[in-house]
């Protein structure tokens, strides 16, 4: 067998997964699910002149002398209250009091904001005065919002793809979406496998572990934007694994994912099981943790195996899993946000591509990153206590204290 790479061995998965349908959601429940097409506003935004400040709407250039020692008074012709839509056109010498949000009147081209007038009466409900004295300057297009300026019409303002944050229901609300085509979510067959697994009620017997893959992986599926279907846990016999997989097949999800029993070993009968109806290659990739990985399909659904050890899970998951639900998904982007650290310490690794757990801190402008302790791919709690992963590339052996690397953002 001979070792792929890293990124060979995630073109080859990548390449068999291809974006889910898609279906319609209202606006409210969209949140983190992922676009289906580019989203162009119909409305210019805001949709028309509205003041920024509570004040006076006024002509500039009536007040272009004013100044605390000597005020301009201008007589006011109308109240605009949020809501309105004013009728009035401002002549020379005059102005409207105008409410933040509210539209400007024709003939108005700035605003003065209350505090620069005498008047103070800012109570709710209080009438509008007879007159105001404006006690300074406010140029042209001063205290404006001008319609169109945050969005124009026609413009596209979210890209298809992007999986949807709470920022954006509310740009999509204020233009008027209230469905949205999504892509639908992915489904995700998960399932843990191996004699030694008792589930986490269970007290430990000799033996025995508490199978931790399934709740670590049904998490990271969802952080991933998926929908996790619960298979449970197969014995490491040939009936177990099938009926398993019989029953992914059944429920019809996108991917059948599966923890353990990957490594070519006596007691593996996940191969033989996906070659009852389908095809498995065991892959041997140049990585670390997570050398052994298997990929295939049952009844046309695609598989991908990830090693037992937990942090192998893990590191399985980030580097292959991801992109694959990224695909399935439809998001355009996919993966932990990278960013580079400076390492405290010298790293020394094998010349595979290497995943480590660190903790990462900022220091005068500079991420800086130590490992946490032991780097065992069975050590759960150095996984825990991480919060990012150093990535050592293949083929370097030795990072010296000081030098800069990539690391994943957990
Ligand atoms: P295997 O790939 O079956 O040889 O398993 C490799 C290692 O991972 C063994 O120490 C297993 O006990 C452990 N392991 C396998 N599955 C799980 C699981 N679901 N949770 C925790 N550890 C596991
Ligand atoms: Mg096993």
């Amino acid at each position: 067998m001979n070792l792929l790479s890293v990124d060979e061995a995630r073109e080859r998965i990548l390449s068999k997964f291809q974006s889910v349908s898609t279906e319609t959601l209202p606006l409210a429940e969209a949140l983190r699910r992922v676009l289906a097409n580019d989203i162009t506003a119909a409305d210019a935004l805001p949709p028309f002149d509205n003041s920024s400040m509570d004040g006076f709407a006024v002509r500039a250039a009536d007040i272009a002398d004013a100044n605390p020692a000597s005020p301009r008074r201008v007589r006011v012709v109308a109240d605009i209250p949020a809501g309105a839509a004013p009728t009035v056109s401002l002549t020379a010498g005059t102005a409207a009091r105008i409410m933040t949000g509210a539209p400007m009147p024709a003939g108005a081209d700035a605003v003065v904001p209350v505090e620069e007038t005498d008047f103070q009466n800012r109570g709710t409900g209080s009438a509008a005065p007879e007159f105001v004295e404006i006690r300074s300057a406010v140029g042209a297009g001063g205290y404006v919002r001008p319609r169109g300026s945050d969005v124009r019409a026609g413009e596209t303002v979210l890209k298809k793809g992007r999986a949807l944050k709470a920022q954006d229901l509310g740009l999509l609300a204020t233009l008027g979406f209230a469905h949205l085509s999504v892509y639908r979510k992915p489904r995700v067959g998960l399932f843990s496998s191996g004699d030694e697994l008792l589930d986490v009620n269970a007290p430990l017997a000799p033996g025995k572990i508490r199978d931790s893959n399934s709740y670590m992986l049904a998490g990271l599926i969802e952080s991933a934007g998926a929908e996790v279907v619960k298979l449970g846990v197969a014995k490491d016999n040939f009936g177990a694994v099938k009926s398993l997989l019989d029953e992914a097949a059944r429920v019809k999800v996108d991917l059948i994912l599966s923890s353990a029993g990957v490594s070519v070993g006596a007691f593996d009968y996940v191969k033989s099981a996906l070659e009852s109806n389908g095809s498995m290659d065991f892959w041997r990739v140049n990585m670390r943790p997570g050398k052994p990985l298997a990929f295939g399909a049952y009844q046309g659904i695609p598989f991908i195996g990830l090693p037992g050890n937990p942090v192998s899970a893990f590191v399985g998951f980030e580097v292959f899993v991801r992109a694959a639900l990224g695909r399935l998904g439809g998001l355009l982007v996919s993966g932990r946000q990278t960013v580079r650290v400076r390492s405290e310490e010298e790293i020394l690794s094998d010349g595979r591509e290497s995943y480590l757990r660190a903790l990462i801190r900022e220091e005068n402008g500079v991420w800086v990153a130590r490992l946490t302790g032991h780097q065992g791919s069975s050590n759960l709690l150095s996984l825990a206590q991480a919060d990012a992963l150093l990535i050592i590339p293949a083929g370097v052996k030795c990072v010296p204290a000081g030098q800069e690397i990539n690391a994943w953002i957990l």
